[in-house]
């Protein structure tokens, strides 16, 4: 370029050279300069209008004929527009490339624009949700899949998991969608057909509610006769006396153990939204376990302690404490955890009940200076008929299902079960509600 600007000014020298010349025959220098420096102007105006018109042509049309200057500026111009072009290319492949791909796909995928509205979907999220692109591009999400959940889903944001629903194309058709935050604020949601799955988790479900309920009946008649022969003990051979007890006691163990399984199967079973609902005064049905826990168990003290003060803080909350849940439910899952921690403590244990609120939550804690248990096992400890020690379990006739049912009904009120504990010190089981779920004062 240097040199091309070197060109330039030797050019103009020259042409002012000339000018001079001309001037100094005419007299008058002046004149020649100005003439000559029209000239170039001119030059360079007429070769600025044929490159601009050439440049708003987008680069495409024939190179002007221009002189050495502009021409070179040209000739850079178009290398720079030939590489952008080669490179827009490249990318355009890149788009077209993962198209055809996420359209290949047997998943549903859908775009979702910072306004909630569709941007793009494949074609298989036609055949799972029903959304065609060239009918639905630009409309809202919302308005397409209407299912609460999945409104509640998209609104959100939280999306650490996946959402299960039913397809708005087909009750029938059970879908898995996982949405992905990209760009700024545009989903990806990935759609999956689950119906095989949630029919096999359909049958495992209806399978183990079948078997619990045909089990109940001849247990019950087991169960009978051994209180009868129990009650008659003293008729019957000294080496009875303790095969019954231990019958009777195994018999109980297996009642309690279908019980549970049958209401882990109502809870599997109902929908939240058909779960009934109402304003649960917390504080009393805390107190009303301790006092229950507390009778049988005299020698292990179970204190209950409501801490007031961090309720005060909310001005706007209903007075006494009312959680929206299902009352049976929820008695059920705090009734678990009051009755591990008495199974699991010694005789002159302490066992504290607590609940508390913090800025957006409700805590309500079970406390126990007890066994304690390994860190291994915490993990694992909501799964049925997970034991941390099976003979610990049958001398305190534990099934290994009452985590999972606590587990199940945290769930179903938006809530979650946090465990800390260290062997030999005691254990903790803490239940976080959002602090929605609290009733407001009208
Ligand atoms: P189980 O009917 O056997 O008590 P759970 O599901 O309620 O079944 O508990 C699972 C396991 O967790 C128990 O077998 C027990 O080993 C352990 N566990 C539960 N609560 C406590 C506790 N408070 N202290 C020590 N171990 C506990």
């Amino acid at each position: 370029m240097n040199s091309l600007y070197r060109e330039e000014i030797i050019k103009l020298l020259l042409l002012l050279s000339l000018g001079y010349l001309v001037g100094s025959q005419l007299d008058n220098v002046w004149i020649g300069l100005v003439m000559a420096l029209v000239f170039y102007v001119g030059m360079m105006l007429r070769n600025y209008r044929r490159f601009n018109t050439w440049l708003n042509g987008g680069g495409l049309a024939k190179k002007p004929l221009v002189n050495n200057f502009w021409s070179t500026i040209i000739d850079q111009i178009q290398r720079l527009v030939n590489q952008l072009r080669s490179e827009q290319q490249l990318l355009l492949d890149d788009v077209e490339y993962f198209k055809e791909s996420f359209q290949a796909l047997d998943d549903g995928v859908v775009i979702v624009d910072d306004r909630g509205r569709i941007d793009w979907c494949n074609k298989a999220a036609l055949r799972l949700l029903g959304i065609d692109l060239d009918s639905d591009k630009g409309q809202l999400m919302a308005n397409l899949v209407r299912a609460p959940e999945f409104i509640h889903y998209l609104e959100a944001r939280d999306y650490q998991q996946a959402l299960a629903i039913a397809s708005p194309r087909s009750a029938s058709l059970h879908l898995e969608i996982q949405a992905t935050l990209f760009r700024q604020n545009y989903t990806l949601l990935f759609v999956r057909n689950i119906s095989e799955v949630y029919s096999l988790e359909k049958m495992r479900q209806d399978f183990i509610a079948n078997v619990s309920h045909e089990l109940r009946t001849p247990l019950t008649v087991i169960t009978g006769y051994l209180e009868t022969l129990q009650d008659n003990v003293d008729d019957l051979p000294g080496v009875w006396t303790r095969a019954i007890e231990q019958m009777l006691s195994q018999s109980h163990r297996m009642d309690t153990m279908v019980e549970d399984l049958i209401w882990l199967s109502r809870l599997e079973s109902v929908p939240t939204s058909e779960s009934q609902t109402v304003a649960v005064a917390i504080e009393n049905l805390l107190a009303g376990i301790v006092s229950e826990a507390n009778v049988p168990f005299s020698d292990k003290s179970i204190v209950l302690e409501i801490r007031n003060e961090t309720f005060e803080q909310h001005a706007q909350l209903h007075w006494p404490l009312q959680l929206q849940g299902n009352h049976e439910e929820l008695r059920s899952a705090f009734s678990n955890l009051v009755q591990n921690a008495i199974k699991y403590t010694p005789e002159t244990g302490v066992i504290t009940v607590s609940c508390w609120c913090d800025r957006d939550s409700l805590k309500i804690e079970v406390e126990d200076d007890g066994e304690g248990i390994d860190a291994v096992h915490i993990p694992r400890l909501t799964e049925r008929f997970y034991r941390v020690d099976s003979s610990r379990t049958s001398a305190t006739g534990g099934t290994g299902l009452g985590l999972a049912i606590v587990k199940h009904v945290l769930a179903r009120h938006d809530a979650s079960l946090s465990i800390s504990s260290e062997p030999g010190v005691g254990s903790r089981f803490t239940c976080t509600f959002p602090l929605q779920r609290l009733v407001l004062k009208s």
